[in-house]
Protein backbone atom coordinates (compact mmCIF):
# COMPACT_ATOMS: atom_id res chain seq x y z
CA UNK A 1 0.00 0.00 0.00
CA UNK A 2 1.40 3.22 -0.47
CA UNK A 3 0.27 6.25 1.64
CA UNK A 4 0.18 10.34 0.88
CA UNK A 5 0.20 12.18 3.90
CA UNK A 6 0.37 15.96 4.67
CA UNK A 7 -2.01 18.84 4.50
CA UNK A 8 -2.73 19.74 0.43
CA UNK A 9 -1.77 16.32 -0.52
CA UNK A 10 -4.83 16.11 -2.28
CA UNK A 11 -3.28 17.55 -4.74
CA UNK A 12 -1.87 14.79 -5.97
CA UNK A 13 -5.08 12.57 -6.41
CA UNK A 14 -4.34 12.83 -10.80
CA UNK A 15 -0.89 11.84 -10.28
CA UNK A 16 -1.56 9.06 -8.05
CA UNK A 17 -4.32 7.60 -10.42
CA UNK A 18 -2.15 8.14 -13.14
CA UNK A 19 0.42 5.68 -11.35
CA UNK A 20 -2.10 2.83 -10.97
CA UNK A 21 -3.55 3.29 -14.68
CA UNK A 22 -6.80 4.58 -14.22
CA UNK A 23 -8.01 7.26 -16.59
CA UNK A 24 -11.66 6.73 -15.71
CA UNK A 25 -12.24 7.48 -11.34
CA UNK A 26 -15.72 6.77 -10.30
CA UNK A 27 -15.66 9.22 -7.10
CA UNK A 28 -17.95 7.72 -3.96
CA UNK A 29 -19.10 10.01 -1.52
CA UNK A 30 -21.90 9.61 1.19
CA UNK A 31 -24.51 12.02 0.41
CA UNK A 32 -23.27 14.37 3.35
CA UNK A 33 -20.09 15.05 1.12
CA UNK A 34 -21.73 15.23 -2.12
CA UNK A 35 -19.65 18.84 -2.40
CA UNK A 36 -16.34 17.61 -1.45
CA UNK A 37 -16.72 14.63 -4.33
CA UNK A 38 -17.99 16.97 -6.96
CA UNK A 39 -15.23 19.11 -6.44
CA UNK A 40 -12.68 16.83 -6.79
CA UNK A 41 -14.38 16.00 -9.52
CA UNK A 42 -13.48 18.64 -10.98
CA UNK A 43 -10.41 18.83 -9.88
CA UNK A 44 -9.18 15.84 -11.71
CA UNK A 45 -11.47 16.99 -14.96
CA UNK A 46 -10.98 14.06 -17.52
CA UNK A 47 -10.23 11.52 -15.33
CA UNK A 48 -13.19 11.59 -13.35
CA UNK A 49 -16.04 9.31 -14.90
CA UNK A 50 -18.28 10.37 -12.43
CA UNK A 51 -19.73 10.76 -8.37
CA UNK A 52 -22.06 8.35 -6.50
CA UNK A 53 -22.93 9.87 -3.62
CA UNK A 54 -24.82 7.49 -2.18
CA UNK A 55 -22.44 5.71 0.45
CA UNK A 56 -24.05 4.84 4.24
CA UNK A 57 -23.48 3.52 7.16
CA UNK A 58 -22.80 -0.37 7.37
CA UNK A 59 -22.35 -1.05 3.23
CA UNK A 60 -25.57 -2.30 2.81
CA UNK A 61 -25.35 -4.45 -0.32
CA UNK A 62 -28.40 -3.32 -2.30
CA UNK A 63 -26.15 0.35 -2.32
CA UNK A 64 -23.79 -1.50 -3.50
CA UNK A 65 -24.99 -2.91 -6.46
CA UNK A 66 -26.24 0.43 -7.40
CA UNK A 67 -22.91 2.10 -7.21
CA UNK A 68 -21.98 -1.15 -9.62
CA UNK A 69 -24.60 -0.18 -11.87
CA UNK A 70 -22.43 3.32 -12.38
CA UNK A 71 -19.14 1.45 -12.61
CA UNK A 72 -20.78 -0.58 -15.76
CA UNK A 73 -22.70 2.50 -17.04
CA UNK A 74 -19.54 4.60 -16.76
CA UNK A 75 -17.10 2.39 -17.72
CA UNK A 76 -15.12 3.34 -14.49
CA UNK A 77 -11.73 1.86 -14.26
CA UNK A 78 -11.18 2.49 -10.63
CA UNK A 79 -12.53 4.18 -7.31
CA UNK A 80 -11.94 6.88 -5.45
CA UNK A 81 -13.10 6.91 -1.74
CA UNK A 82 -13.79 10.41 -0.11
CA UNK A 83 -15.12 9.67 3.18
CA UNK A 84 -15.44 8.47 6.40
CA UNK A 85 -15.39 4.22 7.06
CA UNK A 86 -18.85 4.54 5.10
CA UNK A 87 -17.83 5.61 2.39
CA UNK A 88 -14.34 3.47 2.49
CA UNK A 89 -16.55 0.43 2.96
CA UNK A 90 -18.43 0.92 -0.42
CA UNK A 91 -15.26 1.36 -2.16
CA UNK A 92 -14.03 -1.73 -1.22
CA UNK A 93 -17.06 -3.60 -1.84
CA UNK A 94 -16.72 -2.27 -5.11
CA UNK A 95 -13.02 -3.47 -5.59
CA UNK A 96 -13.88 -6.47 -3.85
CA UNK A 97 -16.69 -7.71 -6.79
CA UNK A 98 -14.37 -6.05 -9.40
CA UNK A 99 -10.62 -6.21 -8.20
CA UNK A 100 -10.35 -2.14 -9.55
CA UNK A 101 -7.73 -0.05 -7.95
CA UNK A 102 -8.85 1.93 -5.20
CA UNK A 103 -7.48 5.38 -3.69
CA UNK A 104 -8.79 6.06 -0.38
CA UNK A 105 -8.85 9.94 0.73
CA UNK A 106 -10.06 9.12 4.19
CA UNK A 107 -12.07 12.40 6.33
CA UNK A 108 -12.65 10.58 9.34
CA UNK A 109 -10.21 8.79 11.86
CA UNK A 110 -12.07 5.26 11.75
CA UNK A 111 -8.79 3.70 10.34
CA UNK A 112 -10.66 1.46 7.28
CA UNK A 113 -7.99 2.51 4.90
CA UNK A 114 -5.76 0.66 6.49
CA UNK A 115 -7.31 -2.57 6.32
CA UNK A 116 -8.09 -5.81 4.12
CA UNK A 117 -11.46 -5.72 6.10
CA UNK A 118 -15.03 -5.61 4.45
CA UNK A 119 -17.93 -5.73 6.74
CA UNK A 120 -21.05 -5.37 4.55
CA UNK A 121 -24.97 -5.86 5.60
CA UNK A 122 -27.77 -7.54 4.15
CA UNK A 123 -31.25 -7.33 5.67
CA UNK A 124 -29.67 -5.88 8.69
CA UNK A 125 -27.01 -8.63 9.11
CA UNK A 126 -23.53 -7.67 9.29
CA UNK A 127 -20.69 -10.34 7.40
CA UNK A 128 -16.47 -9.63 7.80
CA UNK A 129 -14.70 -10.82 5.57
CA UNK A 130 -11.20 -10.15 4.30
CA UNK A 131 -9.41 -10.48 1.21
CA UNK A 132 -6.20 -8.66 -0.57
CA UNK A 133 -8.58 -6.77 -3.50
CA UNK A 134 -10.18 -5.28 -0.58
CA UNK A 135 -6.89 -3.27 0.05
CA UNK A 136 -6.82 -0.13 -1.09
CA UNK A 137 -3.70 0.68 -3.50
CA UNK A 138 -2.90 4.09 -2.01
CA UNK A 139 -4.29 6.08 0.45
CA UNK A 140 -3.94 10.08 0.57
CA UNK A 141 -4.29 11.17 4.02
CA UNK A 142 -4.64 15.02 3.58
CA UNK A 143 -5.32 16.60 6.83
CA UNK A 144 -6.96 19.62 5.31
CA UNK A 145 -10.14 17.30 4.55
CA UNK A 146 -10.47 16.53 8.14
CA UNK A 147 -11.28 20.44 8.93
CA UNK A 148 -15.07 20.06 8.20
CA UNK A 149 -15.42 17.39 10.80
CA UNK A 150 -17.79 18.56 13.57
CA UNK A 151 -15.77 18.50 17.23
CA UNK A 152 -18.22 15.91 18.52
CA UNK A 153 -17.87 13.87 15.14
CA UNK A 154 -14.35 14.16 15.67
CA UNK A 155 -13.96 13.39 19.48
CA UNK A 156 -15.71 9.53 19.02
CA UNK A 157 -14.22 8.93 15.88
CA UNK A 158 -10.72 9.55 17.42
CA UNK A 159 -11.65 7.61 20.32
CA UNK A 160 -12.79 4.86 17.76
CA UNK A 161 -9.20 5.15 16.59
CA UNK A 162 -7.64 5.01 20.09
CA UNK A 163 -9.68 1.19 20.02
CA UNK A 164 -7.95 0.06 17.69
CA UNK A 165 -4.83 0.46 19.36
CA UNK A 166 -5.99 -0.78 22.82
CA UNK A 167 -6.70 -3.48 21.76
CA UNK A 168 -3.93 -4.00 19.44
CA UNK A 169 -1.57 -3.86 22.58
CA UNK A 170 -3.41 -7.12 24.05
CA UNK A 171 -4.25 -9.20 20.63
CA UNK A 172 -3.18 -12.64 20.44
CA UNK A 173 -1.24 -12.11 17.11
CA UNK A 174 0.19 -9.07 18.37
CA UNK A 175 3.91 -7.98 18.24
CA UNK A 176 5.78 -5.49 19.68
CA UNK A 177 5.93 -3.22 16.58
CA UNK A 178 2.62 -3.11 16.36
CA UNK A 179 2.69 -2.47 20.41
CA UNK A 180 4.71 0.33 19.64
CA UNK A 181 2.45 2.28 17.18
CA UNK A 182 -0.81 1.38 19.14
CA UNK A 183 0.93 2.92 21.94
CA UNK A 184 2.20 6.06 19.60
CA UNK A 185 -1.10 6.23 17.95
CA UNK A 186 -3.26 6.19 21.62
CA UNK A 187 -0.72 8.96 22.55
CA UNK A 188 -1.14 11.29 19.38
CA UNK A 189 -4.62 10.88 19.25
CA UNK A 190 -5.52 11.31 23.09
CA UNK A 191 -3.29 14.35 23.17
CA UNK A 192 -4.66 15.87 19.92
CA UNK A 193 -8.30 15.87 20.46
CA UNK A 194 -8.37 18.22 23.68
CA UNK A 195 -6.80 20.58 21.49
CA UNK A 196 -9.23 20.20 18.60
CA UNK A 197 -11.80 20.85 20.95
CA UNK A 198 -10.41 23.68 22.19
CA UNK A 199 -10.46 25.52 18.71
CA UNK A 200 -9.31 25.28 15.29
CA UNK A 201 -5.22 24.04 15.55
CA UNK A 202 -3.42 23.31 12.77
CA UNK A 203 -0.97 20.36 14.68
CA UNK A 204 -3.56 19.19 16.58
CA UNK A 205 -5.45 18.29 13.12
CA UNK A 206 -1.89 16.77 11.79
CA UNK A 207 -1.58 14.61 15.43
CA UNK A 208 -5.03 13.24 15.25
CA UNK A 209 -4.85 12.40 11.53
CA UNK A 210 -1.18 10.36 12.09
CA UNK A 211 -2.79 9.17 15.24
CA UNK A 212 -5.17 7.62 13.03
CA UNK A 213 -3.03 6.31 10.72
CA UNK A 214 -1.11 4.19 13.05
CA UNK A 215 -4.37 2.83 14.78
CA UNK A 216 -5.84 1.63 11.48
CA UNK A 217 -2.79 0.19 10.55
CA UNK A 218 -2.81 -1.95 13.82
CA UNK A 219 -6.17 -2.39 13.25
CA UNK A 220 -5.00 -3.79 9.69
CA UNK A 221 -2.27 -5.65 11.11
CA UNK A 222 -3.99 -7.78 14.18
CA UNK A 223 -6.83 -9.56 15.58
CA UNK A 224 -9.43 -7.54 17.66
CA UNK A 225 -11.36 -9.13 20.97
CA UNK A 226 -14.16 -7.68 23.22
CA UNK A 227 -14.64 -4.18 22.75
CA UNK A 228 -15.01 -4.69 18.58
CA UNK A 229 -16.98 -7.58 19.06
CA UNK A 230 -19.18 -6.11 21.71
CA UNK A 231 -19.35 -3.03 19.21
CA UNK A 232 -20.14 -4.66 15.91
CA UNK A 233 -22.90 -6.17 17.96
CA UNK A 234 -24.40 -3.56 19.49
CA UNK A 235 -24.27 -1.11 16.27
CA UNK A 236 -25.38 -4.07 14.18
CA UNK A 237 -28.64 -4.95 16.55
CA UNK A 238 -29.74 -1.77 17.44
CA UNK A 239 -28.72 0.23 14.62
CA UNK A 240 -26.22 2.39 16.87
CA UNK A 241 -23.95 4.66 15.54
CA UNK A 242 -20.17 3.38 15.20
CA UNK A 243 -18.32 5.42 16.82
CA UNK A 244 -20.36 6.97 19.46
CA UNK A 245 -20.78 3.39 20.47
CA UNK A 246 -16.99 2.40 20.36
CA UNK A 247 -16.51 5.87 22.49
CA UNK A 248 -18.96 4.58 24.81
CA UNK A 249 -17.85 0.68 25.11
CA UNK A 250 -14.30 1.04 25.44
CA UNK A 251 -13.61 2.06 29.12
CA UNK A 252 -15.52 -1.09 30.15
CA UNK A 253 -14.35 -3.70 27.53
CA UNK A 254 -11.15 -2.22 28.77
CA UNK A 255 -11.71 -2.58 32.70
CA UNK A 256 -12.92 -6.44 31.93
CA UNK A 257 -9.75 -7.42 29.92
CA UNK A 258 -7.09 -4.96 32.32
CA UNK A 259 -6.70 -7.79 34.74
CA UNK A 260 -5.88 -10.23 32.16
CA UNK A 261 -3.52 -7.75 30.51
CA UNK A 262 -1.75 -5.87 32.85
CA UNK A 263 1.46 -4.91 30.69
CA UNK A 264 -1.12 -3.78 28.18
CA UNK A 265 -2.96 -1.51 30.43
CA UNK A 266 -0.25 -0.47 32.02
CA UNK A 267 1.43 1.14 28.61
CA UNK A 268 -2.64 2.39 27.49
CA UNK A 269 -2.22 4.13 30.64
CA UNK A 270 1.25 5.67 29.89
CA UNK A 271 0.12 6.82 26.51
CA UNK A 272 -2.73 8.50 28.08
CA UNK A 273 -0.76 9.55 30.76
CA UNK A 274 -2.87 8.04 33.71
CA UNK A 275 -2.28 6.02 36.67
CA UNK A 276 -5.33 3.57 35.21
CA UNK A 277 -6.52 3.14 31.58
CA UNK A 278 -10.05 2.38 31.68
CA UNK A 279 -10.51 5.26 33.95
CA UNK A 280 -8.15 7.57 32.17
CA UNK A 281 -10.71 6.64 28.64
CA UNK A 282 -13.77 7.54 30.29
CA UNK A 283 -12.69 10.62 32.09
CA UNK A 284 -10.92 11.41 28.51
CA UNK A 285 -14.26 11.47 26.35
CA UNK A 286 -16.25 12.91 29.52
CA UNK A 287 -14.23 15.87 29.49
CA UNK A 288 -14.51 16.16 25.62
CA UNK A 289 -18.04 16.05 26.29
CA UNK A 290 -18.75 12.88 24.57
CA UNK A 291 -22.29 10.74 25.09
CA UNK A 292 -21.30 8.50 28.07
CA UNK A 293 -24.43 6.23 28.03
CA UNK A 294 -25.46 3.57 25.31
CA UNK A 295 -29.35 4.70 26.36
CA UNK A 296 -28.55 7.97 25.22
CA UNK A 297 -27.86 6.97 21.43
CA UNK A 298 -30.78 4.85 21.07
CA UNK A 299 -30.11 1.84 22.74
CA UNK A 300 -33.31 -0.18 24.60
CA UNK A 301 -32.69 -1.11 27.87
CA UNK A 302 -34.37 -4.56 27.19
CA UNK A 303 -31.69 -4.55 24.74
CA UNK A 304 -29.03 -5.22 27.55
CA UNK A 305 -30.01 -8.99 28.08
CA UNK A 306 -30.55 -9.52 24.24
CA UNK A 307 -26.66 -8.10 23.49
CA UNK A 308 -25.38 -10.27 26.47
CA UNK A 309 -27.15 -13.17 24.38
CA UNK A 310 -25.26 -12.18 21.14
CA UNK A 311 -21.81 -11.59 22.74
CA UNK A 312 -21.71 -15.44 23.50
CA UNK A 313 -23.31 -16.40 20.26
CA UNK A 314 -20.28 -16.41 18.19
CA UNK A 315 -17.35 -17.60 19.93
CA UNK A 316 -13.80 -15.78 19.59
CA UNK A 317 -10.54 -15.14 21.56
CA UNK A 318 -10.43 -12.71 23.93
CA UNK A 319 -7.42 -11.99 26.98
CA UNK A 320 -9.86 -13.39 29.41
CA UNK A 321 -12.40 -16.00 29.57
CA UNK A 322 -15.84 -14.33 29.13
CA UNK A 323 -18.08 -14.55 31.90
CA UNK A 324 -21.47 -14.12 31.40
CA UNK A 325 -22.83 -12.24 34.67
CA UNK A 326 -19.88 -9.86 34.21
CA UNK A 327 -20.57 -8.98 30.81
CA UNK A 328 -24.34 -8.84 31.29
CA UNK A 329 -22.61 -5.99 34.23
CA UNK A 330 -20.51 -4.39 31.83
CA UNK A 331 -23.45 -3.96 28.93
CA UNK A 332 -25.59 -2.35 31.83
CA UNK A 333 -22.77 0.00 33.18
CA UNK A 334 -22.08 1.20 29.13
CA UNK A 335 -26.07 1.51 28.71
CA UNK A 336 -26.34 3.45 32.04
CA UNK A 337 -23.38 5.85 31.41
CA UNK A 338 -21.42 4.95 34.80
CA UNK A 339 -17.52 4.71 35.51
CA UNK A 340 -16.04 1.68 34.27
CA UNK A 341 -15.77 -0.77 37.27
P1 LIG B 1 -19.11 7.46 8.48
O1 LIG B 1 -18.20 7.17 7.37
O2 LIG B 1 -20.47 6.83 8.46
O3 LIG B 1 -19.27 9.05 8.61
C1 LIG B 1 -20.30 9.61 9.41
C2 LIG B 1 -20.78 10.89 8.73
O4 LIG B 1 -19.75 11.87 8.81
C3 LIG B 1 -21.09 10.69 7.24
O5 LIG B 1 -22.23 11.43 6.90
C4 LIG B 1 -19.86 11.27 6.56
O6 LIG B 1 -20.13 11.75 5.27
C5 LIG B 1 -19.50 12.39 7.51
N1 LIG B 1 -18.10 12.79 7.43
C6 LIG B 1 -16.98 12.02 7.42
N2 LIG B 1 -15.89 12.79 7.38
C7 LIG B 1 -16.30 14.08 7.35
C8 LIG B 1 -15.64 15.32 7.27
N3 LIG B 1 -14.31 15.44 7.28
N4 LIG B 1 -16.40 16.43 7.24
C9 LIG B 1 -17.75 16.36 7.27
N5 LIG B 1 -18.44 15.21 7.35
C10 LIG B 1 -17.72 14.09 7.38
O7 LIG B 1 -18.48 7.11 9.91
P2 LIG B 1 -17.08 6.47 10.34
O8 LIG B 1 -17.15 6.42 11.81
O9 LIG B 1 -15.95 7.16 9.68
O10 LIG B 1 -17.13 5.01 9.74
C11 LIG B 1 -18.01 4.04 10.29
C12 LIG B 1 -18.16 2.85 9.37
O11 LIG B 1 -16.90 2.36 8.97
C13 LIG B 1 -18.86 1.68 10.05
O12 LIG B 1 -19.78 1.08 9.16
C14 LIG B 1 -17.73 0.72 10.37
O13 LIG B 1 -18.15 -0.62 10.46
C15 LIG B 1 -16.78 0.98 9.23
N6 LIG B 1 -15.39 0.66 9.55
C16 LIG B 1 -14.83 -0.39 8.89
C17 LIG B 1 -13.51 -0.72 9.14
C18 LIG B 1 -12.87 -1.86 8.40
O14 LIG B 1 -11.69 -2.10 8.57
N7 LIG B 1 -13.59 -2.55 7.56
C19 LIG B 1 -12.75 0.02 10.06
C20 LIG B 1 -13.36 1.09 10.71
C21 LIG B 1 -14.68 1.40 10.44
Amino acid sequence: MRVLFGAGRLADLSAELDRLGVGRALILTTPHQKIQGDDIASMIGGRAAGVYSGATMHTPVHVTEQAMQQVALLRADGVVAVGGGSTIGLGKAIAFRTDLPQVVVPTSYAGSEMTPILGETVDGLKTTRSDPKILPETVIYDVDLTRSLSVPFAVTSGINAIAHAVEALYARDGNPVISLMAEEGIKLMAGALPRLVAGDDADARDDAVRGAWLCGACLGAVGMSLHHKLCHTLGGTFDLPHAETHTIVLPHALAYNAPAVPAAAARVARALGVNDAAQGLFDLAKGLGAKLALRDIGMPRDGIEKATDIAFKNAYWNPRVLERDAIRDLIARAWDGERPK
